[in-house]
């Protein structure tokens, strides 16, 4: 009898110890019981449960605890959450510094090392682990970001974007540098004068261009579609054999094309085209910029409807125009939040007449407050299109721009959560705020198999909060944790050191 129930007991345990997977770490980190926030297809269902990483994948994540041996850091997570790190598929890490020229940074060089040694640790301060650099980026300057302790993954579109001869961006480089310092630009027939005879047509063709591009290690070809603004009007354009052709040398090189264009007219061509992604919201209407703030034109529903029909995504960019008129804002400099990710002899700079150069230069002819009437009225226009989007099922991608000019108003890492802040503000919801900045940039950018989410097998960057992100916008102010490649950081070790 007594040794029938010992037999009993003995079964008993070894069923319930097979139910439990048996773990055994050399490199391991165990998150417990803690609210589990990730998605594939955009539906949230979070529950409570764990997620172990060893070295740096992502081994485990489920309800039940599992059995764990070997050696491995223990995070318990009770009342907090987690979520997949956040994507930013629109930043430049240009090796300057916000707001500054060239010259500034020859004349204040340790402002500028102090700037470029605490730049990336401010991009994880605020739970942006993956980095897209949509500019052109030097091999150098890939090799001296990596060589940060401290860094979220830098993924890049080559050593220049694919730019038409002597158009955006190119036209904003002197003529003497600017060949050389576009590598990747695409001969046209229409500027065949204006192009030094150095350069062989050959080279410059969409197929030769997108060939360099994949063979420089990059994601993506960035190109430009911008008839000008401002001072700057009449640049040469694509045409659409150019644009056609971009894309199909794109993809059959395995990689997206993501096109700059911010206007109606620049937006309307490319959804005919049907480019992969838009890496700027629509904010310049053009002849409906006058319509009144609250109702979409006909012409611009549809056209929208087209990049929902042809699954374009869109990234919105909010803080291009928030970031630019923060220049007139005498109280952007004085926010607290800056003071943790700016080093402070920069903050003082920035607050000096000489650093005001930028705003000098672009509202020199307005009042200031003219130039929140008429910034206000594009981003109120900016937010209308979002929030259709948004409606209607639009493919949304979050993307800073940081910077998106040589304003100290687009910070790194403040500046996405800034984004984040006026997506809410447009009317998207939390959990599509989050996908944008997870999953959909993840599969837009072909980095779905690594990125993301919270899955076996994908990398362990993973962001935990102290608030529901489905429920709180300030939630991504509310960072306790950064997990970047398995190892986890506290966020306050991430602030600039006092
Ligand atoms: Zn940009």
């Amino acid at each position: 009898m007594k040794k029938g129930l010992t037999i009993l007991l003995a079964l008993v345990l070894f069923s319930c110890q097979e139910n439990k997977e048996q773990l055994n770490l050399t490199q391991g980190l165990h998150i417990s019981n803690i609210t589990l926030i990730s998605t594939e297809d955009g539906n949230y269902t979070p529950y409570i449960g764990h997620l172990v990483v060893e070295k740096d994948k992502i081994v485990y994540i489920d309800k039940n605890e599992p059995s764990i041996s070997g050696t491995f850091e223990q995070i318990d997570g009770t009342g907090k959450f987690i979520i997949p790190g956040l994507i930013d598929s629109h930043v430049h890490v240009i090796p300057g510094v916000q707001g500054m020229l060239p010259h500034h940074m020859e004349k204040y060089p340790e402002l500028a090392k102090e700037f470029n040694n605490q730049m990336p640790r401010s991009y994880l301060y605020y739970g942006f682990t993956t980095l897209i650099n949509l500019g052109g980026i030097s091999e150098e300057r890939i090799a001296s970001f990596n060589m940060q302790p401290l860094k979220p993954d830098l993924y890049h579109i080559g050593y220049s974007g694919a730019a038409v001869a002597n158009g955006y961006p190119m036209n904003f480089t002197p003529k003497e540098y600017r060949f050389d310092s576009e590598p990747n630009f695409i001969y046209m027939e229409s500027e065949a004068e204006n192009i030094p005879d150095k350069y062989d047509p050959a080279n410059h063709t969409p197929k030769a261009v997108v060939k360099r591009i994949k063979n420089s290690g990059a994601i993506a070809v960035k190109s430009y579609y911008e008839p000008g603004f401002g001072r700057l009007s009449n640049l040469p354009v694509p045409t659409r054999g150019i644009m056609k052709e971009l894309l199909n040398e794109a993809h059959s090189n395995g990689l997206v094309l993501t096109v700059h264009a911010n206007s109606l007219e620049a937006h309307s061509f490319l959804t005919d085209i049907g480019v992969d992604i838009l890496s700027h919201g629509l904010w310049n209407w053009g002849k409906y910029k006058d319509v009144p703030k609250d109702s979409l034109p006909l012409e611009i529903k549809k056209m929208l409807d087209l990049q929902i029909q042809k699954r374009m995504g869109y990234t919105p960019t909010l803080t291009v125009i928030e970031g630019e008129e923060a220049l007139v804002d005498n109280e952007f400099l004085n926010q607290p939040a800056l003071k943790k990710i700016v080093p402070e002899n920069l903050l003082e700079w920035y607050k000096t007449e000489e650093a005001q150069w930028f705003a000098k230069e672009i509202f020199s002819e307005q009042t200031v407050e003219e130039t929140h009437t008429i910034y206000g009225n594009v981003q109120a226009q900016a937010m209308l299109v979002l929030k259709y989007l948004s409606d209607n099922n639009g493919l949304l991608l979050f993307g800073s721009d940081t910077p998106s000019a040589p304003t100290y108003g687009n910070q790194p890492g403040h500046n996405g959560y800034w984004e984040l802040k006026l997506m809410k503000e447009a009317g998207v919801p939390l959990h599509k705020i989050l996908s944008s900045a997870t999953i959909n940039n993840a599969k837009a950018f072909q980095l779905d198999s690594l990125l993301g989410s919270l899955a076996i097998g994908k990398k362990a960057n993973i962001i935990m909060m102290t608030k529901n992100p489905l429920k709180d916008i300030e939630a991504y102010d509310a960072i306790e944790k950064i997990v970047i490649g398995g190892q986890a950081i506290e966020r306050k070790d991430l602030e600039i050191k006092e």
